[in-house]
């Protein structure tokens, strides 16, 4: 299953996606992988735990060392994980990893700078499958991208997973960029889950506000369907996520928010097959 994790910057979707990971500590609740707490590991089963689950940076060029040949890059979890018996079979490994994420074999003897922005996180994609891993968080890997290489990279993915049977959590700031990816998509705002549901479901009836804010905002290749088309415009600032604001964190920025709305966190609640919202419009 692909994961979508989608919300403006600051709402947590980068933070929620390490601490599934275990690479930041939680403040509540639990991780579970296979049953077990995440942030309990300990040993060799928290070595266990790094090699089935890893992660796609958004900045390739800032996640990967500049000074270390490609190869060495991409070898490093082989050589961590003791998944390779020889120098030979780490480079046939290496090697296989390249023409999988789609480049060639050789640019395992050049440098990361030698290399266009697709083509890094090419090789980030190739690090990351380097350990067999089952779960990969996606952390916003096609926003630095040019809008005709983030397909490719999406199709890439896609493609991995398919084959290798792998489960992403994709985080992006915008609907549309997980909307063909993502089996089911998560909304967040202001470090909370507002919305939860099958992307068929979610892109057809969006329940919460902001959910048909973000959608509305999306633009329709026809033009005539564009013009007629009503946007949602979300008033107001959104608040500070270290201070914020009682009630509904939407609140100040929601065109139906009544005064229960200012008082009381709405939870989030089954509405209907698997779709979790929310909101208190959901009880009227
Ligand atoms: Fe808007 Fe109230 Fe629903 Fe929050 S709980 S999204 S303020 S209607």
């Amino acid at each position: 299953e692909t994961l979508g994790v989608v919300g403006e910057s600051g709402c947590g979707k980068t933070t929620c996606g390490r601490t599934v990971l275990g690479l930041y500590d939680r403040t509540d609740g639990e991780v579970l992988y296979r049953g077990k707490d995440v942030h309990k590991l300990k040993g060799e089963e928290r070595k266990q735990f790094t090699k089935h689950a890893q992660i796609i940076f958004q900045d390739p060029y800032a996640s990967l060392d500049p000074k270390m040949k490609v190869q060495d890059i991409i070898a490093e979890g082989i050589r961590a994980h003791g998944l390779a018996k020889s120098e030979k079979e780490i480079k046939e490994r290496v090697n296989e990893l390249l023409v999988t994420v789609g480049l060639d074999a050789q640019y395992g003897e050049r440098y990361i700078h030698e290399f266009s922005g697709g083509q890094r996180q090419r090789i980030g994609i190739a690090r990351a499958l380097a350990v067999e891993p089952e779960f990969i968080v996606c952390d916003e890997p096609i926003s630095a991208l040019d809008v005709s290489i983030q397909a490719q990279i999406v199709n890439l993915l896609d493609k991995l997973q398919e084959e290798k049977g792998l489960t992403y959590m994709f985080i992006a700031h915008d609907l549309s960029m997980v909307k063909y990816i993502s089996d089911r998509v998560m909304v967040m705002y202001l470090g909370k889950v507002v919305e939860i549901t099958a992307a068929d479901r979610l892109y057809e009836q969006p329940a919460h506000p902001y959910t048909q804010a973000l959608l509305s905002a999306i633009p329709i290749p026809d033009p005539h369907v564009e013009a007629k088309k009503e946007r949602i415009k979300m008033g107001g600032e959104i608040p500070s996520p270290v201070d914020p604001p009682k009630g509904c964190r939407f609140q100040n920025r929601c065109k139906y928010a009544t005064e229960r709305c200012r008082e009381e966190e709405p939870a989030l609640r089954l509405i209907g097959e698997d779709h979790y919202v929310a909101c208190h419009l959901e009880d009227e």
